[in-house]
């Protein structure tokens, strides 16, 4: 197992064939994953991808509504946990004790929206959906987390901004 990072709100432990994963998490991965449309080489991983984005988008339009989080926990109880007891390295605690842990065994996750839900409790839980948003320029749909002023996700797109900017003018 790795150790975790001293930033323990940015780890994530799951289940694999009957072993616990140390993953570093950070939302930018997973906001990642869901622009990946050339990456995504499964069938199953591309419908997390899609799944994830349907989350994404309604989080933008609804926030965390009750709605949203009804159905977020509907397709989160399907998943199964196993209880594990962690090092300290890992998983530090107050006490100096291990700590208890339930880890999502992601091996015998049944369904890819499970999957994407998981991936979006990840995001919702870590607050960094706060900065959630979509480029702005048309056929992009990349989403990105980003400063409160940004409208779109890299700087090619806001060079192609600037660009329709000043045809628009031009043309006037
Ligand atoms: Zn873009």
């Amino acid at each position: 197992m790795k150790k975790a990072l001293p930033n323990f709100n940015e780890v994530f432990i799951f289940e694999r064939f009957g072993k616990p994963v140390v993953w570093d998490f950070y939302a930018e991965e997973i906001v990642k994953f869901a622009n990946n449309k050339g990456l995504v080489d499964s069938p199953k991983g591309n419908l997390v991808r899609l799944k994830l984005r349907e989350w994404m988008s309604r989080y933008l339009k609804e926030g965390v509504s009750d709605d949203l989080l009804n159905d977020l926990n509907t397709a989160l109880r399907k998943i199964r946990y196993a209880k594990y007891i962690l090092p300290t390295d890992i998983c530090p605690s107050d006490t100096g004790f291990p700590q208890n842990a339930y880890v999502a065994q992601y091996d015998k996750i049944p369904e890819p929206a499970q999957y994407a839900a998981d991936d979006f409790s990840k995001l919702l839980t870590s607050g960094k959906l706060k900065r959630l948003k979509k480029c702005q320029i048309e056929n992009c749909e990349n989403f990105f987390i980003g400063p409160p002023q940004a409208k779109w996700c890299s700087k090619i797109c806001g060079s192609k901004f600037r660009v329709r900017k000043k045809r628009k003018r031009d043309s006037l």
